[in-house]
């Protein structure tokens, strides 16, 4: 079956975020605005604009003595790079909210021409923490946390992969991480607009009647059973089937079924494959996923 990329209206709907929570993140962010604005004045003539936007953390680097430069994806500003002073020592202001995957409300300000922006403070609105995390479940939040840095690009706001990626974030849990790892790869190269027609040969053009389609590490796109190179690997028509499903239906509607973590692991390889190989890159957390499965 073909997949239409453009059709935002599917993409819309499987990321719904509920209208009560976006009411409710509209209000605390003016609240949260109004202590940013009040803070700002007393500390950092020179500073503007200041803002609060929802994010996600991605990475850490720790600089000088206490403070860290942080990696966020902001759903209205796209990926920023912010310097978060004494972050290390500051539990008021940051605590337990620059792990990677935590949901923010992030306060920040910037100046002019300067790429660095200054966080100011994060308030979590969901941290994966709060959950009980394994070596697994860790893996797989490490993944979708280099999946995000590498893939945007700053100041690009992208709301479908932000959509994308709360979505995927709930349905992580302990035990429970190879349908969210499947569904965020396979969206994140349909997004990114790296995904190759599913639903036939691209040597061909004959669709796949079934039977299995081929992928190879070095090109886009499926092929068939006869355009195979030897070095292929295969793509098992229920994982051909799966693919469809994901791109149909939102992620919660196939998480009452059962996720082995042999379950499409074809569909993930060929979806890893087609990021790394857009990327021009090996993700490191992709390696540990592929270890355990
Ligand atoms: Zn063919």
């Amino acid at each position: 079956m073909p997949v239409h990329l453009e059709n935002q209206e599917i993409v819309w709907r499987q990321f719904q975020i509920n209208p009560v929570w976006e009411a409710t993140l509209a209000l605390l962010k003016k609240v949260i605005a109004g202590i940013a604005v009040a803070y700002g004045r007393q500390l950092s003539a020179g500073l503007y604009p200041k803002g609060v936007v929802e994010a996600l953390i991605l990475r850490t680097w720790p600089v000088h003595e206490a403070d860290q430069i942080v990696s966020f994806f902001t759903r209205d500003l796209g990926k920023l790079k912010g310097i978060a002073k004494s972050a290390a020592k500051s539990r008021r202001r940051f605590g337990g909210a620059l792990e990677p995957m935590t949901y923010v409300l992030a306060s920040y300000a910037e100046k002019p021409k300067q790429e660095l922006v200054r966080l100011d403070a994060c308030e979590i609105l969901a941290s994966p923490l709060l959950d009980p995390v394994d070596y697994a479940r860790a893996a797989a939040l490490a993944f979708m946390a280099e999946v995000l840095e590498e893939t945007l690009q700053d100041r690009d706001p992208q709301d479908s992969v932000f959509r994308l990626a709360l979505a995927v974030l709930e349905q992580t849990r302990m035990g429970r991480i190879w349908l969210p790892v499947t569904y965020f790869s396979l969206w994140m190269v349909r997004l990114m607009g790296w995904m190759p027609e599913l639903g036939r040969c691209t040597d061909c053009g004959r669709g796949f009647a079934g039977g299995p389609a081929y992928f190879e590490s070095q090109r886009d796109g499926l092929v068939c059973a006869e355009h195979r190179h030897p070095a292929a690997r295969a793509v098992s028509p229920e994982s051909l089937m799966l693919a469809a499903r994901i791109f149909r239906e939102p992620i919660a509607a196939l998480a009452a079924e059962d996720w082995p973590r042999n379950r499409a692991a074809d569909l993930r390889r060929f979806a890893v494959q087609g990021l790394e190989r857009h990327l021009e890159k090996r993700l490191r957390s992709a390696q540990a996923l592929r270890g355990m499965g």
